[in-house]
């Protein structure tokens, strides 16, 4: 291959110059994601999701209405319609974490295979149809939301754990000045790099599997998800078969193939044609042609774009899966009680509209300061598959923190201000009587009066006569719950000092509870 031209050299640079700053960005919005120390979060962490037209789309199609914060996407259908799937090429972090992938362990031979292009196609297909009809999937397929879940759960926990562990053992068996030097250390990435606590998620492993098997396809072939699965490329494909600025091959070219051999995406088929649906304008191939005989220019698009080639019997088998998937799984998950232990966040708007806006994310659950938020497994039916859920006996709702609407891209958790968010009720608690300590025992507590948040206090006492555990008949203060006041933060449970399951528990909503799932007393 030829030295590089001092004329093409400026766009590739440029485009690398791009990609390495989105991930920078990308990287400092996910580590601001995090408690402070402030109330409030200044910068728009969730900007990547607002310009996600797919998480755009599927979420007004589920929610049958226009969602204002996501119409920031509307710019990068734009661009894309003028410049093709430059998205791609310059701007996903994800995309770009795949390209450092392959630098850092080049794949030797590529088993590529043009009949897999479509797959996006159909995935697109089955996420909008899917949503339109009440299941949104999005949230298990947008890149971001891969990306960004499977960071919060696994990696940064796993990553934060790791730091924190070697500095550990650094100033309890290390010499003093080595200590001295690693505690200033690590104080400096407390600030910066780690986050604000140590948290754990529930789904850790499956949402890291999930991470892996994405980077694991690279081994197949170049960009295997971002040529074959991301329904996001595939939006932006979509779009991008209209779009102005085109790729060329002139008369110059002698035929050599190099182009199609080093393009990533494998955009350039045998005969010299670029399809603008493929190509992410990465640009390597206006840079190493040795004749020089590529160039990139706008162009009137033309008037029939190619054909999708996606066969009769793959399009009909997609449309009926997305026409009886969802409504099988949404009848079987309706079918169901509701489950006691679905508390979600405080703002979060009502079940069914929460599920067509959520897009699994994750920032919600980031953003917790007492890593009360967890993803659900099956607590709201396959549907609810990673969207939150508050797990008191992990953590329990703090009082004065209204981050996690402050940081939802969709608005499945509406921002409240602070006073509106202390009266919100998000559950219910009540006392097992076979488990709290007045009550079972006959043994004084009352831990979890003390913590409840409230201005009023929803824990109120009576005076009761009960037999203790040496046989005495005692007075003794029995906790109970004042409805009208308690807002479920959970506090209470999750200070309850009983090992395993506390003595006072929270619930969504007792009232449409099923008694038999609570053994209420
Ligand atoms: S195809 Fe998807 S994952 Fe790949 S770069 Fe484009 S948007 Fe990102
Ligand atoms: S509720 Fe949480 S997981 Fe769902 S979209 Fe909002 S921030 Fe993301």
């Amino acid at each position: 291959m030829k030295k590089r031209s001092n004329k093409t050299f400026p766009l590739l640079y440029w485009r690398r110059i791009a990609q390495t700053l989105f991930l920078l960005l990308f990287l400092v919005l996910f580590r601001l994601t995090d408690y402070k120390g402030e109330d409030q979060i200044p910068y728009a962490v969730n900007i990547f999701f607002r310009l996600d037209p797919l998480v755009a789309a599927a979420a007004m199609l589920a929610a049958r209405a226009l969602i204002s914060l996501l119409l920031l996407s509307l710019i990068v259908i734009g661009l894309t319609l003028i410049l093709g799937r430059f998205f791609c090429g310059w701007f996903c972090p994800l995309g770009t974490l795949l390209d450092l992938f392959q630098t850092v362990s080049p794949l030797k031979k590529e088993k590529s295979n043009v009949r897999r292009r479509n797959w996006k196609y159909l995935l697109l297909g089955f996420i909008l149809l899917s949503a339109f009809l009440g299941f949104p999937v999005v949230g298990y397929f947008d890149p971001f939301s891969l990306l960004v879940r499977g960071m919060t759960l696994s990696v940064d926990p796993f990553f934060n754990y790791t730091v924190g562990s070697f500095f550990d053992f650094l100033y309890r068996h290390g010499p003093s000045f080595l200590s001295q030097i690693s505690e200033s250390i690590y104080s400096f990435f407390k600030d910066t790099l780690l986050a604000y606590n140590q948290k754990f998620f529930y789904l850790s492993l499956l949402s890291l599997l999930i991470l892996i098997a994405i980077f694991a396809l690279e081994r197949i072939e170049r960009r295997f998800w971002c040529k074959n699965l991301c329904p996001l490329g595939g939006l932006l494909a979509l779009l991008s078969r209209f779009s102005w600025l085109r790729g060329h091959i002139q008369t110059s070219c002698r035929g050599c193939r190099v182009c199609t051999q080093i393009c990533r995406m494998e955009a350039i088929d045998q005969t010299g044609g670029i399809a603008s649906a493929d190509c992410n304008l990465c640009l390597d191939c206006l840079h190493l042609c040795p004749d020089k005989a590529i160039s990139f220019a706008f162009k009137k698009p033309e008037q029939r774009p190619v054909p999708l080639g996606i066969s009769r019997r793959v399009f009909i088998g997609t449309l009926s899966s997305a026409l009886i998937l969802p409504t099988f799984l949404k009848v079987r998950a309706e079918t169901k009680n509701p489950d006691p232990t679905l508390i979600r966040p405080p703002g979060a708007i009502k079940e069914n509209f929460f599920l067509d806006r959520c897009v699994r994310c994750g920032e919600c659950m980031k953003v917790c300061i007492n890593n009360a938020l967890q993803p659900c497994w099956l607590e709201a039916g396959m549907e609810g598959l990673f969207s939150p859920r508050l797990v008191p006996r992990i953590g329990y709702c703090e009082f004065n923190c209204t981050l996690c609407g402050q940081v939802c891209p969709t608005g499945a958790i509406a921002k409240l201000p602070l006073k509106e968010k202390q009266k919100t009720v998000i559950g219910r608690a009540y006392f097992d009587r076979n488990r709290c300590l007045p009550y079972a025992q006959g043994t004084p507590c009352i831990v979890c009066e003390e913590h409840c948040p409230t201005p009023e206090k929803a824990i109120k006492f009576r005076e009761a006569l009960v037999m203790n555990p040496e046989g005495k008949m005692v007075t003794i203060k029995q906790p109970y719950i004042l409805e009208s006041l308690c807002i479920g933060c959970g506090i209470c449970e999750n200070k309850c000092p009983l090992e395993g399951k506390a003595g006072v528990l929270v619930i969504n909503n007792p009232e449409g509870m099923v008694l038999s799932k609570i053994a209420m007393f």
